[in-house]
């Protein structure tokens, strides 16, 4: 059976069309109302999309699926501004049992908007939740604070200190803690079932596809979600396109099953692996190649140089892309130093970020034919970064402009939960910058904005690119990933492209979210 769309508006190659007509996964007609209604035959399901504009599918290319799904039974943190507020939240959590697995998880919090501007502490925790064990991560996902019982279940408050746990005068844990030592407070969180994860991720997919979010790049995938991943599949409950990146040390697993990049069909791939080379610039843990405006360090350098020529070539062998997170100018260079030693083909590579860049590291992400797999939100939450870079280097923050006029390869994302899942919200970040939310980032690269076309290219093509997919135009023979919206985006003003909604998403001819 085929489906016919009409009274839609289609900007092909040869025009403004009106039609579509999707037959066996694929795009079989684009044209006028009448055309279409022929070639769909008798038995077609046809639906009136009443003026709504047809674009290519929308691909995230970095998203959490396993951390989207459980994000809406976190205690959502984000703009909170104060520590009183941030308090009252976990309060609010603890009665409404908004508990996971016997945890109160919160996420979102940023002390730079808080009044009494510090980090909370676990006796702030302590006050409203003793007895629950509380996490609570900042908006950056490489800062969080625990209260006293999660600290001792997780054995922190005996540690030694290390640099990733906070101590007072005394070399007492703070409850603030960075980087792996989040992860090892995780582990402590009893597991959940392959069943209740399946349905978490499925929940995430659902919410992507009624976005208009058509194929998603699933970082820091875990050997759990990967099972439940295959469930949905199974069971015919995969609406969008998952394309998987496993933690570093997954790779054992990966071995052990025998399992290759490539490994899956078009729906459930393997592609790689993720690994970090720094932090954030939030938390000022993204390694700069010149210290921090606003203290005197540099930030963190997770791996060298040789480390990561190590995994590169291990990847390699096994056919994996690799994912690389840096952010900071000096974590890119080591990166790119990396790649370059390694002589593996940069096309299997991806930089996760590439927040901060220069000119000399955009035309080496040229010539080594690197994607960049950027997050245009960044721009409005990092409201700060001015100040973390100071001018000079600020205008060389989220380059997005500057890397495409070097022809660098460029994929949008969202690291959703990090920043809201919604694909309009990154087009308007790329495309105004700020401009009317008064960011003073905007004073110093407004020559950075994007045209809404190149943002779109960026999130349709650029983004297949990254996950190997084959690029598409809307023509006949094009798959039928669709993303359908209530307002013509080349028509609107930039400021009302935040206001594009999503009115029905195809992924491979079948229609996962309708809403017309
Ligand atoms: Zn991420």
């Amino acid at each position: 059976m085929s489906l016919v769309l009409i009274n839609g508006v289609i900007y092909s190659e040869r025009g403004r069309e009106e039609a579509v007509v999707i037959r066996s996964g694929k795009i079989e007609y684009v044209g006028t109302n009448e055309d279409a209604i022929e070639v769909g035959g008798s038995r077609a399901r046809i639906i009136d999309l009443r003026g709504s504009v047809v674009l290519p599918g929308i691909v995230d290319a970095h998203v959490h699926l396993d951390e989207i799904g459980l994000s809406s039974r976190m205690v959502d943190l984000r703009g909170v501004r104060s520590i009183g507020e941030l308090k009252e939240k976990v309060r609010q959590a603890r009665d409404k049992g908004k508990i996971i697995k016997g945890w109160i998880i919160g996420r979102g919090w940023d002390h730079e908007l808080f009044k009494e501007r510090r980090m909370p502490t676990r006796y702030d925790i302590d006050q409203v939740c003793p007895d629950i064990p509380t996490l609570l991560i900042r908006v950056c996902g490489h800062v969080a604070v625990a209260n006293t019982k999660a600290l001792k279940i997780s054995g922190i408050m005996n540690k030694v200190a290390t640099k990733n746990v906070e101590v007072d005068e005394k070399g007492i844990p703070t409850g603030v803690i960075f980087e792996d030592e989040i992860g090892s407070i995780m582990n402590n969180i009893p597991k959940m079932s392959v069943a209740e994860r399946a349905e978490i991720i499925e929940e995430a997919l659902n919410m992507l596809a009624s976005h208009g979010v058509t194929a998603v790049g699933f970082m820091s995938c875990t050997p759990e979600s990967f099972e439940a991943l295959q469930i949905l599949k199974k069971s015919g409950r995969l609406p969008i396109r998952v394309m998987v990146y496993f933690t570093y040390n997954m790779i054992k697993y990966l071995k052990a099953l025998r399992l290759r990049g490539g490994y899956g069909n078009d729906m459930l791939r393997i592609m790689g692996i993720k690994i970090f080379m720094d932090g954030s610039l939030g938390g000022r843990t993204a390694f700069l190649r010149e210290p921090y405006s606003d203290s005197n360090n540099k930030g963190i350098l997770r791996m060298n140089k040789k480390e990561v020529r190590n995994i590169l070539e291990e990847a390699h062998s096994l056919e994996l892309q690799v994912a690389i997170h840096a952010i900071g100018d000096g974590a890119i260079e080591e990166a790119l130093n990396a790649i370059e030693d390694s002589g593996i083909d940069g096309s299997s590579c991806r930089i996760e970020h590439a927040s901060v860049v220069n000119e000399e590291i955009i035309k080496r992400m040229k010539k080594l034919s690197i994607t960049a797999v950027v997050q245009p939100h960044f721009i409005i939450s990092d409201w700060w970064i001015v100040q973390r870079l100071g001018t000079d280097r600020a205008r060389w923050a989220y380059a997005f402009k500057s890397m495409i006029d070097a022809g660098v390869k460029i994929a949008f994302s969202t690291d959703a939960p990090v920043e809201p899942v919604n694909p309009w919200l990154t087009i308007y970040a790329a495309v105004t910058r700020g401009r009317y939310e008064n960011l003073e980032l905007y004073k110093y690269t407004a020559n950075e904005c994007l045209t809404f076309e190149e943002a779109l290219e960026c999130y349709t093509n650029g983004s297949r690119r990254a996950l190997s997919m084959k690029e598409v135009v809307l023509r006949e023979g094009m798959i039928a990933d669709l993303t359908i919206v209530d307002r013509d985006p080349y028509a609107v003003s930039i400021q009302d492209l935040k206001r594009v909604k999503n009115v029905a998403t195809i992924v491979n001819g079948r229609i996962v979210n309708l809403s017309l």
